[in-house]
């Protein structure tokens, strides 16, 4: 049986955050209807897997039994990484050391800041107290591999609450950063604050947090190996990995996403239809591993490049980019530069036609 990767979309938040358009519902009274869902679904399509991913939503609003149920559901090979995305104020150590012997072994924390005025602004739960006790906690109970999100160009955000964010995560026992700058989402209540919009980091200010993130992270030993990810050495995603590389995975639940045999598909965002189809239903997207594709998100993971030898012709397109800084030539490959990341897409459609 060929393995793949597994992601589970949990479509559950206690109360939803200003500025996210992840589907998730409110109403936590379906999660035992849901998590059979998931076991019918994945024992339906009897797959081995290598990697699982509990995204969402917060994952952690199911109890370590739900969890346990769906990963005694599923072929997982004896090496997988499982892991799970957590919110800091829904997890106890308790909670932590249940999920890790139900087989959860890497979490990653929506932390977003560690500014309790960005944080609220975010209308995120928790605050940067607890979100420090959840990254400590889940060390102590064993857990060697946690990642937390960071939020850059929050509103209200400098460069002095940056710094201190970032050299709180240099203190913490961390082995993976996502840094993503704020995206404003249509039909989000961040939307249609003026207020909140007003404090956004301009455009030069924004391009600067991602480079002093960058630095800072480096300095720190989280080496850069995607646009928005750090790891160190090691401690790379190799579920997101997938990705990139453009591998198969399988999506379970509303609105998850999938890739198998050449086609991507997604799963409605209905959480009462996933719940009561027996298998669940599915819409394809496209064909998915085109040489663009492949070529779009190679460029994205900044340590391995783009390979000259499978696009000859990036080189030549590149040339003025390499000139300029915004792409650097190693080992045979064109890879980002940190300036050429917050260009990205330009180069890509430059590179690639
Ligand atoms: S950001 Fe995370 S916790 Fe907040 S509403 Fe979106 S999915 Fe839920």
């Amino acid at each position: 049986m060929k393995n793949i990767g597994l992601y589970i979309h949990v479509p559950f938040c206690v109360r939803k955050c200003r500025y996210c358009d992840f589907y998730s519902v409110t109403d936590l009274s379906l999660t035992d209807l849901y998590t059979a869902a998931v076991i019918r679904n994945i024992k339906a399509y009897g797959y081995g897997f290598d990697t699982v991913y509990f995204g969402g939503g917060t994952p952690s609003l199911l109890t370590p039994k739900q969890i346990g149920a769906i990963l005694s559901a599923a072929e997982i090979a004896p090496d997988a990484e499982i892991s799970m995305e957590c919110n800091p104020n829904s997890v106890s150590e308790n909670y932590l050391r249940e999920v890790r012997l139900a087989g959860v072994n890497r979490l990653s924390f929506g932390v977003q800041s560690f500014d309790d005025n960005e944080l609220k602004m975010l209308g995120r739960l928790h605050d940067s107290v607890q979100a420090v006790a959840a990254i400590e906690t889940a060390k102590k109970v064993g857990f060697d591999n946690i990642s937390a999100d960071l939020m850059l160009a929050v509103s209200g955000q400098t460069f002095e609450s940056l710094r201190r964010s970032l050299s709180t995560v240099a203190k913490l026992p961390l082995t993976h950063i996502s840094a993503y700058m704020l995206k404003v989402e249509e039909g989000t209540p961040l939307a249609a604050d003026e207020d909140l919009l007003a404090k956004i980091p301009d455009e030069d200010d924004t391009a600067d947090m991602y480079l002093e993130a960058v630095k800072k992270l480096g300095n720190a030993g989280f080496e850069q190996y995607e646009i928005s990810n750090f790891a160190r050495d090691g401690f790379e995603c190799r579920h997101n990995l997938k990705y990139w590389r453009c591998e198969e995975y399988l999506g379970v639940g509303p609105a998850a996403h999938g890739f198998i045999d050449g086609a991507r598909f997604a799963c409605p965002k209905d959480l009462n239809k996933f719940i009561s189809s027996e298998i669940q239903e599915t819409v394809t997207l496209d064909e998915g591993g085109s040489a663009e594709e492949k070529a779009m998100l190679a460029l994205r993971l900044v340590k391995e490049g783009l390979p000259l030898d499978e696009y000859p012709d990036a080189e030549k397109r590149g040339e003025i980019l390499i000139k300029s800084g915004l792409l650097k030539k190693e080992n045979g490959t064109l890879r980002l530069t940190p300036e050429g990341c917050l260009v990205s897409n330009q180069i890509i459609c430059r590179l690639i036609g």
